[in-house]
């Protein structure tokens, strides 16, 4: 028989949501009236923009006519779609890059997923604790982790940087040599981001030590303050160090549409076997053009009606809806005591459970006392226990059932 990647089998289940369906099933078989509502999965509630609709039937019918009829498309995006980015998302910031640095994708998860099959496989790796788990799942994938460890509950080989309460959820510098940090802003799941000032320490790290940064930067336009950096490369000398990603996922309802992009500056460079110095833009274009065959005109058509007058406005009335909906949870739930973080400039609140409850009971008992599912914060790392999170993208008339639902429970 042919033998199988062995590195799949040093992955732990996809115990997270999984055991949440799980839980959440038995408890509507045993109460089948219950009123169930979910603030768990982070996906979005809300329909596309007008102007993206708009957009995308205008790219359908231009399918439908010989003459505009579009096949393949280039592997990288279109340039009415990267001119877009980087005209809205960039240059408005002062911040130049050019059009062969931008990848269009279908999603940043595909994204932050493949891009370490670009490094070497004994890259070690450094990710914050709570993570999202593809950071991880994918090192894991590629052998970059070593064995579990059922006690502690880590990978041996993955460098894993703490971010509690204790330190207001900014993780410390790696204390031992990383060659790749996943760093992700407006975090999921705390919701937590670092002013410019804290962004820059990481930046001049990477450059002292020469490591990259892969900023996962999919909840930018749920940013609000002001000292918050919308892209790291407003960080001086970002540019040698950094990758960014970005997705239109969250911002306008593309969860089901599907794009996302990827910025790949071409002042960034690895090493090769040899010690020579290689561009790890010219890399990721071989990966991307071998391995992917771009996104469709219509999603590429509608992703690019965001940046005109009209999506703008519909965008920034999308991520207020949602934001708001972030306000009356994290007022709701501080108002009764509970020590509640993020849902400023990110979609998510993470609390800290009451009575030093672990995450799972906390689970259990919102979701038999109130109804409410959420996402226990352990599943998403060993630091994340004794924490929970609830997201802001149910809908408003939920959103508030749910606020005041946990306020009158005795916690
Ligand atoms: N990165 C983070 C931190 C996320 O939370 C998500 C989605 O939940 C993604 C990336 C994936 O986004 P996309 O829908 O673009 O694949």
């Amino acid at each position: 028989m042919t033998s199988i990647n062995q590195n799949y089998l040093e992955l732990q289940g996809s115990y997270l949501f999984s055991e949440i369906a799980k839980r959440r099933t038995k408890f509507i078989q045993e109460n089948p009236n219950a009123e169930i509502i979910s603030l768990g999965i982070g996906d979005v509630t809300r329909g596309l923009p007008d102007a993206v609709l708009k957009a995308m039937h205008g790219a359908v019918d231009e399918l439908a006519a010989p003459g505009s009829f579009r096949g393949y498309g280039p592997e990288q995006g279109y340039d009415f779609l990267i001119n877009a980015i980087i005209e809205n998302d960039y240059k408005a910031r002062g911040i130049d890059i050019a059009t062969n640095e931008v990848f269009v994708s279908d999603g940043s998860k595909c994204d932050v997923g493949n891009i370490q099959e670009i490094f070497s496989e004994n890259s070690i790796v450094a990710v914050q604790d709570p993570v999202y788990p593809v950071y991880v799942d994918t090192n894991v994938m590629a052998g970059r982790s070593g064995k579990y460890n059922q006690e502690t509950k880590r990978y041996e080989n993955i460098a894993y940087l703490s971010c509690t309460a204790e330190n207001d959820f900014k993780p410390s510098l790696p204390d031992r040599k990383v060659d790749i940090i996943y760093l992700c802003y407006p975090n999921n799941p705390t919701g937590m981001t670092l002013t410019k000032e804290e962004l820059k320490v990481w930046v001049d790290y990477a450059k002292a030590n020469n490591c990259i940064i892969l900023y996962d930067s999919a909840y930018e336009a749920f940013i609000q303050e002001e000292d918050v950096p919308h892209s790291i490369y407003e960080i001086e000398g970002a540019k040698e160090v950094a990758i960014e990603f970005r997705s239109f996922s969250k911002t306008a309802g593309f969860t089901g549409v599907r794009c996302a992009y990827t910025v790949v500056p071409r002042e960034l460079k690895g090493l090769d076997a040899a010690g020579n110095e290689v561009l790890i833009n010219d890399l990721w274009n071989r990966r991307h053009t071998t391995k992917f065959n771009g996104v469709s005109y219509v999603t590429q058509r509608g992703a690019a009606a965001i940046y005109s007058e009209e999506g703008r406005e519909q965008i920034k009335a999308l991520v207020d809806y949602y934001m708001t909906n972030a306000g009356i949870i994290r007022d709701g739930l501080a108002s009764i005591g509970l020590e509640v973080f993020g849902g400023v400039n990110a979609p998510y609140i993470w609390l800290k459970t009451p009575g030093g409850m672990d995450s799972w009971s906390f689970f259990d008992k919102l979701l038999s006392e109130a109804n409410i599912v959420g996402t226990p914060g352990v599943g998403f790392g060993q630091s994340g226990q004794g924490y929970f999170r609830l997201t802001a993208f149910g809908s408003r008339e939920n959103t508030e059932k749910a606020v005041e639902r946990i306020r009158k429970l005795s916690l």
